[in-house]
């Protein structure tokens, strides 16, 4: 058993408590939270871990979407326009996954446990970042992607997903866990989409997919026309989208962890089924901002769950989860800065830990002791602003627990 004070501890719970003067008490799980003093006189005969001045513990940030096997990108690819963009990774694509070798990846994901990431949700393509993820401390749930529209190509892209699959499940563990992830309503046939959601179903996995990211995605699935057109014409011979969104979404029915990434697209209908899902939503701005694809209307999405993810650095400068924050912040400028801190902190903690099906996310009892710490650089005047400031000043942690150890 250990104890840790802070300052401020900032739950991300239900009620978004936060305690002034606070103390932890866990082990791999939260036991138990509450003032210094009180802590201090229930455990006389236990060292306490006591932060500086300025001192935040809270849960670790939730990456839910993040592609660690285009790490290597910086100054390659094309960014502006979604088309433009996805040529230039076609074009990049072989350089790019070789560049990023498992020491790459690693420092990686070492920086991201310094910026305060203790679990992401790193969808692979290939595998290739399977190794990096099982060594790292951080927690992995790890989305092995299907992708593949022809028709004459399923039986053997579904065996090369389920090699996949199955050597991530030999591995697993509790802090990495096996899923499913779809790359797209465009680029997978629906005989795989079947396919691969009925194995999450038997084997209770989670599930994401990305869902119309581009308005030239949604041209293309509502109309087949648009650039899209020319592109499946040239790679692939096919003058016609696979599916429509609907027809894409009725697929995902009783899947209990499901998620979909940018939705910036999405109708209201499509977000009524989203919802009816009972999915969450992967919000990923700066990406989104890069491709020059819309900003999520974040006002639309009523009562869906949204988190935050970086998305890889093919359409990122960053991995932080606290870059990523201050990016979401400053692009919705239509929201209150103050109130919409605390949702952010929310979305990148308990929602993420909920679309990820993970008992993570809160510092609450029983809950796993997945807690970060930092220092702010003053006093914060107003508890209302904590969230806020946090967001605003942080970049790098003081210390990183997770599963109740210092890593
Ligand atoms: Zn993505």
């Amino acid at each position: 058993m250990k104890i840790i004070s802070a300052n401020w501890i900032v739950t991300c719970d239900e009620n978004n408590r936060i305690i002034k003067n606070g103390a932890v008490v866990f082990d791999d799980k939260i036991l138990e939270i509450d003032t210094l003093v009180n802590i201090e006189k229930k455990y006389p005969n236990i060292e306490i871990l006591k932060l500086e001045e300025n001192s935040v513990l809270m849960p670790g940030l939730i990456n839910s979407h993040v592609h660690l096997e285009f790490s290597s990108n910086t100054t390659t690819l094309k960014y502006g326009n979604f088309m433009s963009w996805l040529n230039s990774v076609i074009k990049s694509r072989d350089d790019l996954i070789n560049k990023a070798d498992k020491k790459l990846i690693s420092t990686k994901l070492d920086r991201m446990k310094k910026t305060g990431t203790t679990t992401i949700g790193a969808i692979s393509s290939y595998s290739f970042d399977m190794e990096p993820c099982v060594k790292s401390p951080i927690n992995t749930v790890f989305f092995c992607e299907v992708i593949g529209s022809k028709g004459d190509m399923v039986d053997t892209l579904f065996a090369d997903f389920k090699d996949r699959l199955n050597n991530a499940k030999r591995l697993k563990s509790k802090n990495f866990i096996p899923a499913i992830a779809i790359h797209s309503p465009y680029s997978v046939h629906p005989f795989l989409v079947r396919e691969t959601l009925n194995l999450a179903r038997a084997e209770n996995l989670a599930v994401s997919s990305h869902f119309l990211e581009s308005p030239e995605e949604f041209s293309w699935l509502h109309k087949d026309e648009g650039s899209f057109l020319d592109f499946f014409k040239n790679f692939l011979g096919q003058e016609k989208a696979v599916t429509k969104p609907m027809e894409f979404l009725n697929l995902f029915s009783n899947i209990k962890n499901l998620s979909f990434t940018h939705c910036v697209e999405a109708s209201d209908v499509d977000l009524e089924k989203i919802k009816d899902l009972g999915a969450s939503i992967n919000h990923c701005v700066t990406s989104n901002r890069i491709l020059n694809n819309s900003k999520l209307d974040l006002s639309r999405l009523k009562d869906i769950p949204f988190t935050i993810g970086t998305d890889g650095l093919s359409s990122n400068n960053s991995l932080s989860m606290f870059d990523e924050l201050r990016n979401v912040l400053m692009i919705h400028s239509d929201k209150n800065i103050v109130d919409f801190s605390n949702i952010l902190l929310k979305a990148a903690t308990s929602n993420a830990a909920n679309a990820l099906g993970l008992n993570k996310g809160k510092i609450k009892k029983d809950f796993d002791s997945d807690m970060i710490t930092f220092t702010l650089p003053d006093e914060v005047e107003d508890m209302d602003d904590l969230a806020m400031q946090i967001i605003l000043h942080t970049k790098f942690m003081d210390k990183v627990i997770i599963g109740g150890e210092f890593v």
